[in-house]
Parts: structure tokens; C-alpha cells; sequence
């Protein structure tokens, strides 16, 4: 058992799906498939997205499929859910933070570039809230990851050192 927590209550979330307004049996399948996730995270189809070229987001792209328990609609087919998981290591329940959603079957083609642009517009609307810190830093095994929040350039470096260089010096592309 692996336990999540899918942040479905984050605001800049239910922003997207609508607020108020939200369909409500989209509503009623996200409560549902953040109950499964409480119990194990790998319930409901689970995919920890490959991230081809993005090494920052290599296992931090879990991805799962839902629909509201009971729906029989033979047309609604339910949906895919991405979220965010800036610790895959944390202790559990992992917090996940959704930040894209389609009903299937969704767009066509490679999605890497669709959910990597979808997580940047994700997290710059978040980052207005905390705009003091300039850079957002994560760790990895001995990896430190320092990603700029204004044009998202990343270093990665197991010298912190050579992160703070690059943080003091840095000028956005
Ligand atoms: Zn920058």
C-alpha cells in the first residue's frame, strides 16, 4: 500500500475545473478517486508519466483515469487527471497536487509537451502567491534541483555551493 493525498481541494485546481460552476459528476468521480488513492496510489489505472526531457519532472508526473462510481453513460468515457508530486520519497500519504485534466480520449500525439506546459501555467499562477522566493528547490538522492520561477530554467548540482552560484548570478533568458 502506498497512500496519497490527491489535493483535489487546492484552489488554483477547482479555479480550473470551473469553481462554483464545476460539472458535478466530475466532481463526484475526483472525491471518489481521492478516497481510492487514501487507501493506495497505484488503485484506478495508475501511470507515473515518463517525462521525456524533462529530468526535473522524471517521477513527479503521476497520472490516473476516472469516472463517477455507477456512471453507466455509455458516452462518458470519465477522465485523466494529472498531478503534480514534488516528493515521490515524502512519507505517505504523498501529497499530489492536480493541476490537468481531459476527458478521454484527450488530445493526440506526444502529451509530454501538452502536461509540461500545462504544469508551468500550473505553477506560475501559484507563484504569484509567493513571489519573495526567486527560486524553487528540490532534492533528489544527493541532487539539488533549483528551477528559476520566472522562466523555469533549471540546474540541477550535488554542489550546493555551486547552486547558490548559479542563484546569485542568474539572469532569466
Ligand atoms: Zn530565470
Amino acid at each position: 500500500m502506498a497512500r496519497c493525498k490527491l489535493e483535489i481541494d487546492n484552489p488554483k485546481f477547482l479555479d480550473s475545473i470551473g469553481g462554483d460552476q464545476a460539472d458535478k459528476s466530475l466532481l463526484q468521480g475526483l472525491k471518489e478517486l481521492q478516497a481510492k488513492l487514501a487507501k493506495d496510489h497505484r488503485l484506478s489505472t495508475f501511470v507515473n508519466h515518463p517525462m521525456k526531457g524533462h529530468p526535473d519532472l522524471q517521477n513527479r508526473i503521476w497520472k490516473w483515469d476516472f469516472a463517477p462510481e455507477g456512471d453507466t453513460s455509455s458516452t462518458r468515457k470519465g477522465w485523466r487527471i494529472f498531478a503534480y508530486v514534488e516528493n515521490p520519497k515524502a512519507e505517505e500519504p504523498i501529497p499530489a497536487t492536480p493541476f490537468y485534466f481531459y476527458e478521454k480520449p484527450g488530445p493526440s500525439g506526444n502529451p509530454v509537451p501538452h502536461i509540461a506546459e500545462a504544469l508551468k501555467r500550473f505553477l506560475r499562477r501559484t507563484i504569484q502567491v509567493r513571489a519573495d522566493d526567486r527560486f524553487k528547490r528540490q532534492y533528489d538522492g544527493d541532487k539539488i534541483i533549483s528551477i528559476c520561477y520566472e522562466c523555469f530554467d533549471t540546474t540541477i548540482s550535488t554542489d550546493m555551493q555551486e547552486i547558490e552560484i548559479h542563484e546569485s548570478t542568474h539572469e532569466c533568458s
